[in-house]
């Protein structure tokens, strides 16, 4: 029973009592006023606990995915207060204060905002506000050749509408290598990783690549990779590497990166499957950038991916997504990335497994799990409703109904829809 219903009827009964005290003997009405009293004292500590929270908001009667791989539960009631989740439970267990807002979901699946985790050019309200529509409440800015543009970021965050927008600033690279933030040295490094994490960057992104079609680049060297990686984990920042061969994924580990961004597109080793699999290192296999320079240059490009992707996620691998959007010359889904699920689950990645790739493994690979990712009472409240199962058709994840970021609505098609 909700709470709201619960008080009502107990409010009920105090005034039946105190409206038909007549016949009663003195004594008996002065213990009924005590009981009236205790009732009252009961009603107003129960709601006593919510009194200084004027934004509450039930979401109730949802079948919950909650993000960290566990079987969706149905009939299940999510509480927000504020920004947060306060209460996640059954409906028929949860007490729903009074002054709660209720959205009833009626059946409809509810889980977390989901994160792009590799785009490109996202300093954009109008694309911040598309992904967040899509219901991509986060995205992973992995470098741009302009700079760090933390102001930009920290304005555009103001607006809850927007997307998250969580920033590598430059792509870090030797003189002349694959990116515009060059380090030369060791000592060199350090400063400039320092630099730019004072400049308030949320992680870095390392280029590893010496060639892309007629192009090339003189490579990383280990000794530079180390540095910078043991300067951004010294400040709690995470790396991520840009890699495209298997070559150079020794590098990328042996420096002791937290990501490998795209998957290799040659044939990957069974050893080194087995040996980023034992490392934790996550792998964000960005499918779309290779299904569009197949288009141009070849099948075997993305189906290479694929097939690795597959034996990856076989041995264990932990995925995350993301799309490489605005990285290449080629349209890239602007809001849900459903190109890049339809890809996953291609190389044999289960619903569920997708869904885990874009909200806790990403949560956690951005180190913000504390806040985001999952749906558990302390977390952030951002979270997407769809009609539907996705476990069976992964096709509506593209049909987002309702997005609720920090615990606003800030868009709501469902209601219209039934
Ligand atoms: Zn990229």
């Amino acid at each position: 029973m909700l709470n709201g219903y619960h008080s009502h009827r107990q409010v009920t009964q105090i005034r039946a009592i105190i409206w038909s005290g007549d016949a009663m003997a003195t004594k008996k009405r002065i213990q009924n006023s005590f009981i009236i009293l205790l009732a009252v004292f009961y009603i107003l500590a129960s709601q006593q606990l919510f009194a200084d929270q004027d934004n509450l908001t039930a979401f109730i009667n949802a079948v919950l995915i909650d993000g960290t791989g566990a079987e969706p539960v149905p009939k299940m009631a999510i509480l927000v207060k504020g920004i947060r989740i306060f209460k996640v439970g059954h409906v028929s267990d949860m007490t729903i204060p009074l002054s709660a807002s209720r959205v009833d979901l009626k059946g409809a699946t509810i889980l977390p905002g989901f994160f792009n985790s590799h785009v490109h050019a996202a300093h954009d309200e109008r694309k911040l506000k598309r992904w967040s529509r899509g219901g991509v409440t986060t995205v992973k800015e992995m470098g741009n050749a302009l700079g760090s543009h933390t102001g930009l970021r920290d304005r555009l965050l103001k607006d809850n509408r927007n997307a998250r927008l969580i920033i590598a600033g430059p792509i870090v690279s030797n003189p002349g290598g694959y990116g515009t933030w060059h380090v030369s040295s060791p000592k060199d490094a350090k400063e400039k990783i320092n630099d730019l994490i004072d400049k308030g960057v949320d992680f870095i992104k390392i280029g590893i690549e010496d060639r892309q079609g007629l192009k090339s680049w003189p490579l990383i060297n280990g000794k530079l990779v180390n540095a910078i990686v043991e300067t951004a984990h010294s400040r709690g920042k995470s790396v991520s590497c840009h890699v495209t061969r298997s070559k150079h994924l020794v590098l990328a580990l042996d420096g002791g990166t937290n990501s490998l961004e795209h998957m290799v597109y040659d044939e990957l080793s069974d050893s080194m499957i087995e040996r980023v699999v034992q490392e934790g290192v996550f792998w964000v296999p960005t499918l779309e950038l290779w299904k569009n320079v197949s288009e141009q240059y070849g099948d075997w490009i993305l189906r290479n991916a694929v097939t690795n992707l597959d034996r990856f996620v076989k041995s264990g691998g932990k995925v995350v997504l993301g799309t490489d959007f605005a990285g290449f010359n080629a349209e890239f889904d602007p809001g849900m990335p459903i190109t890049e699920i339809l890809l996953m689950k291609q190389a044999s990645m289960t619903p569920m497994q997708i869904i885990v790739s874009a909200t806790r493994n990403a949560a956690q690979l951005a180190g913000v799990i504390k806040d985001l990712g999952t749906i558990e009472p302390g977390k952030i409240a951002d979270m997407i409703v769809i009609r539907g199962n996705p476990l069976t058709n992964i096709k509506i994840l593209g049909e987002v109904k309702m997005v609720i970021k920090s615990g606003e609505i800030i868009k709501n098609e469902f209601l219209d829809d039934l």
